[in-house]
């Protein structure tokens, strides 16, 4: 029977009074794989409601740091134990491969192991601000905390806000993307066996216009993290300007990986691929642009189609695929249609650019690992984040013209250089306008290190202690050492 999955608001699963379910879909083989209600307005606001009363009442907000530490090793624990069943459900609903999944899963049982450790290590601060004056820093929740999430890492970015949002003591609002909410259903469920209060996380699966858009504007929220794309991060961060609410944003990229001439063209090659085919290139920080300098294009070029060229695509479930599914037909026809716009632009199709359609493929949503060359920087599929296994590479000169052809882009997420000499570098990647960068390597991070972009690639840190001050609000408390009249106004003397 396909699984009917719920709203889970004040430690109770219930059905939303809409009666419409989203279909949940195996990208594979556009099986059903669950029926989702879809949270209305009215239960969106009791959520809210929820995560207010739980904030205020203390049962989250007031325990101490080590308590809350204690239960967010529970739900690592519970990730832990149950990794492979989130790992094939992630494989069924998004597509991906079970080995990417299965970091995915051991990426989330980290993060709420990081964050407790955290929790132990965060001290305030004093110190004597002026004679007689003893101040204190003191970091607090920031109250109800409305968490929005993509569909391209459902249950690892999911973690990666509420690992942190909880650890900082806020009441939560998960809503995760609405074609893939199972992963999200699943870890709520793990969670409601742990020692977290009733009402301290809720759970609204449904539409971004609806449920995304009432918690944005929610005036009892007091935080909107969102990940997601460029786009609705504009309109949250107008919804959210209603009550002033704090917005962090991790939002799009079209990423520069850079290979200079001197680079080791094995290694470059290899990352290179990883960059963009990693996910079907369904990831945030993809390095989608790869410029190449001219004196190793061609030699370049050539070892890295061979090599594209023999990634196996297929359903994220045989051990054998390298490359899964794309997440839905609509966003399979949104790369297509990027893929006809570069060919009618005057780019190389070197490779692939369609969706494959035999060997079992058919019935799932699979597009080839699709390279263009020759092209030039004013082109759209060079501007637009196309989200998807297309790669587009660009020929450049010097490192000067390396550099300017990387920051010619609105984002700033992500970037990579790949070069034998070290000093050379550094000098690049500070001159890169990104807040992820790699030198010889690319995908590879901690959950110590900062997460985000530049420009409009969002706003704020995830991750690391960053991202545990996201969530929390920062307060000064001035103690008087001697108290003693001040006597400022004398007018009764
Ligand atoms: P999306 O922006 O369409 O949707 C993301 C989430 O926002 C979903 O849960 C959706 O329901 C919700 N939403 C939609 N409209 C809303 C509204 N008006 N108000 C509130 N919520 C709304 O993005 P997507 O297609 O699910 O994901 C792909 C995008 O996410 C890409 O642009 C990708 O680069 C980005 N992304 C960024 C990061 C990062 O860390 N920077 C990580 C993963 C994905």
């Amino acid at each position: 029977m396909t699984k009917h999955l719920k709203l889970y608001i004040d430690g109770e699963w219930i059905d939303s009074a809409n009666p419409k379910l989203q279909d949940v879909i195996n990208p594979a083989t556009q099986e059903v794989i669950a029926k989702a209600s879809q949270a209305t307005k009215e239960e969106t606001e009791k959520a809210i409601r929820t995560a207010k009363r739980t904030f205020e009442n203390g049962v989250w907000s007031e325990q101490t740091p080590s308590a809350r530490a204690e239960i967010l090793l529970q739900i690592a624990d519970k990730i832990e134990v149950n990794l492979n069943e989130l790992a094939e459900l992630e494989v069924m609903n998004n597509g991906k491969t079970k080995r990417e999944a299965e970091a995915d899963v051991e990426d989330a049982v980290n993060t709420f192991r990081y964050y407790a450790g955290l929790l132990h290590n965060q001290m305030d601060e004093a110190f004597e601000a002026d004679k007689d004056l003893q101040t204190v820093i003191v970091k607090e929740p920031m109250g109800v905390a409305g968490l929005i999430v993509p569909w391209n890492f459902p249950i690892l970015m999911s973690v990666w806000k509420i690992a942190p949002a909880l650890a900082a003591g806020n009441s939560i609002i998960l809503k995760p993307a609405e074609i893939t909410p199972v992963t999200a259903v699943r870890l709520y469920e793990l969670m409601e066996q742990t020692d977290l209060p009733k009402g301290a996380a809720q759970l609204l699966l449904g539409t971004g216009s609806v449920a995304g858009q009432t918690l944005a504007e929610g005036n009892d929220v007091n935080i909107i993290s969102f990940t997601g794309s460029t786009k609705v991060g504009q309109q949250i961060m107008q919804a959210a300007s209603e009550n002033l609410k704090k917005v962090s944003l991790e939002l799009g990229g079209k990423s520069p990986n850079i290979i200079l001439g001197d680079a080791d063209i094995d290694l470059a090659v290899d990352y290179a691929l990883f960059g963009i085919f990693m996910g079907a290139g369904q990831v945030c920080t993809s390095g989608s642009r790869l410029l190449v300098q001219e004196s190793i294009y061609e030699e370049f070029i050539e070892k890295y189609i061979e090599k594209a060229k023999a990634i196996r695509v297929g359903p994220g479930n045989d051990t054998k695929s390298e490359m899964g599914a794309i997440v839905s037909e609509k966003h399979m026809e949104s790369i297509l249609n990027y893929i006809q716009i570069g060919v009618e632009e005057g780019a190389h199709l070197a490779l692939g650019g369609n969706r494959m359609e035999s060997d079992g493929l058919e019935k799932g949503f699979f597009i080839e690992p699709t390279v263009f060359t020759d092209v030039t920087s004013d082109m759209r599929i060079v501007r637009e984040e196309i989200f998807g296994p297309v790669i587009v590479i660009q020929k450049f000169k010097d490192e000067k013209d390396a550099i300017q052809i990387a920051n010619d882009t609105d984002y700033g997420l992500a970037g990579a250089v790949f070069t034998k000499d070290q000093a050379k570098a550094i000098r690049i990647i500070k001159k890169i306008r990104a807040g992820i960068t790699w030198v010889n390597t690319y995908h590879l991070s901690s959950v110590q290190s900062p997460w985000g972009g530049y420009k409009t690639s969002g706003i704020g840190r995830s991750l690391g202690k960053y991202g545990l001050d996201e969530y929390q609000e920062t307060k000064q408390i001035n103690i008087s050492m001697n108290p003693e009249r001040l006597d400022w106004f004398e007018g009764n003397k």
